[in-house]
């Protein structure tokens, strides 16, 4: 090993579809080991919202290119950014090859020189492990049966005070997860290196000692 590949951030790559856990996994990942985490999901809901806000359609190219190239950091804290119609709008535009593009290179930076100079980076969302990061140190895929991802889902929501019908969060969470599997740039799937962790049946701690788990064990191999 080179001394330049040993200086290199420690990156995790956290994919899989909606409502799997990710994204709690992330956050308390890049805790535990004081590592930067960017929620990749934000970005392309950031560009969904400023679709909607802006009443263009979401499939309308030209226009969320546009907004991809002009996001800037302050479109990342609307609390709108956490609703299902930012949600979907985010799947369309995800589907736009111009539009990841133009979201890549904040993405490849993040990781490759993590803010605050850490020793690492923890990135989640659907391509991290294909695309965005396919050299990272450790790629996760997380994952859990759709009935179950959906009823977290509708807990989540009703926690939050909104009104949910289990039907109606699994069919647009079917709606977003098979658009996201099946479009031609970037689909939703494991990275063939990837370890994949099925998260029904297990609380946050429990995802989190076998994604330690992982990592320990990444870490003695580099
Ligand atoms: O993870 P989150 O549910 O916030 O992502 C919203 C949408 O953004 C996803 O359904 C997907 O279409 C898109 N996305 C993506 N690539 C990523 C992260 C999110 O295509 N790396």
């Amino acid at each position: 090993m080179t001394k330049a590949a040993a200086a290199a951030p420690f990156v995790i790559a956290i994919d899989g579809p909606a409502a799997a856990g990710k994204g709690t996994l992330a956050r308390r990942l890049a805790d535990h080991l004081g590592y930067p985490h960017l929620d990749t999901g934000l970005l392309y809901r950031a560009v969904g919202l400023k679709m909607i806000a802006g009443g263009a359609d979401a499939s309308d190219h030209d226009a969320a290119v546009a907004a991809a190239q002009a996001l800037t950091a302050a479109d990342l804290s609307a609390p709108a950014l956490r609703g299902d119609a930012a949600a979907q709008a985010a799947s369309q535009v995800a589907a736009i090859p111009a539009v990841r593009a133009a979201l890549l290179r904040f993405q490849r930076d993040f990781a490759a020189q993590p803010p605050g100079g850490a020793a690492g980076a923890v990135l989640d969302g659907r391509d991290i492990g294909t695309v965005v990061c396919p050299d990272a140190a450790l790629k996760l895929f997380v994952t859990a049966p759709l009935s179950v991802r959906a009823e977290r889902r509708r807990r989540e929501l009703r926690e939050r005070g909104l009104a949910a019908i289990h039907m109606q969060v699994l069919q647009d969470m079917q709606e977003r997860d098979a658009r996201d599997a099946t479009r031609d740039v970037a689909p939703l799937e494991p990275a063939k290196d990837a370890v994949i962790i099925d998260t029904s049946g297990l609380d946050p701690d429990a995802v989190l000692v076998m994604a330690l788990a992982a990592v320990g064990a990444a870490q003695r191999s580099r």
